[in-house]
C-alpha cells in the first residue's frame, strides 16, 4: 500500500486572529445600539475563548424605559450614554475565569474607561479593527494607559477575500442541512 495514501496537505482557511475577530464582530451584531455596535472577546494563551460581550444596557434593567438615542441637546440622563455598558466591560463582568495574560479582540479601539479596566486586569494584548476615534483626547488616554502598563496593541486588517470565503461557508452551511 502506498504509505502516503489519504495524507492530504490541508490547512484551516481562517487563522486565530481572524477567527476571534469574527467572534467579536458576531458579538457586536447582538447589540441593539442603532449607531455603534461593539463586540469584545477574551482569549487565553491556548486559543480558548474565555468570555464575550457587546455594548448594551445594564443587565436586567427595564430597557423599555431607557433611550437609545444620543441627541446631546438633552442631559446625559436622557441619552443612551447614561445606561450603556461597553462591550469590554461586559466581557470582563461575565468572565468566569482569570483574564490575566489573555488577549482581547475588540471591534473598536477601547475608550479610556474600558482601557482602565482592561489594563487593570493584566491583559497581555489588545487586537482591534476600527480606530476611527484615534485623534480624540479619550483615545490618547487609552494609549497612554496601555503604554504605561506595557500592554501591547495591534490593529488587525481583515481581507475582503476572507470575508467572501466566510460568506460562502455560511451559505453552504445553512443550505446543506
Ligand atoms: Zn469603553
Amino acid at each position: 500500500m502506498d504509505p502516503s495514501i489519504n495524507f492530504i496537505d490541508v490547512q484551516s482557511p481562517i487563522n486565530w486572529d481572524e477567527y476571534f475577530m469574527c467572534q467579536a464582530i458576531l458579538a457586536a451584531y447582538r447589540s441593539k445600539d442603532p449607531s455603534t455596535k461593539v463586540g469584545a472577546v477574551f482569549v487565553d494563551q491556548h486559543h480558548h475563548q474565555i468570555s464575550m460581550g457587546y455594548n448594551g444596557f445594564v443587565a436586567g434593567i427595564d430597557e423599555s424605559k431607557l433611550p437609545w438615542g444620543k441627541d446631546g441637546s438633552v442631559g446625559v440622563e436622557h441619552q443612551k450614554y447614561g445606561y450603556v455598558v461597553h462591550a469590554e466591560a461586559n466581557a470582563i463582568l461575565h468572565a468566569n475565569g482569570n483574564l490575566a495574560g489573555s488577549r482581547l479582540y475588540v471591534t473598536h479601539f477601547p475608550c479610556h474607561e474600558c482601557a482602565k479596566l482592561v489594563a487593570s486586569k493584566k491583559i497581555s494584548e489588545v487586537i482591534y479593527l476600527s480606530d476611527k476615534h484615534r485623534e480624540t483626547e479619550m483615545n490618547r488616554i487609552s494609549r497612554k494607559i496601555f503604554e504605561l502598563t506595557g500592554l501591547k496593541t495591534r490593529q488587525l486588517r481583515m481581507e475582503d477575500r476572507m470575508v467572501d470565503r466566510l460568506r460562502d461557508h455560511f451559505l453552504h452551511s445553512i443550505r446543506d442541512l
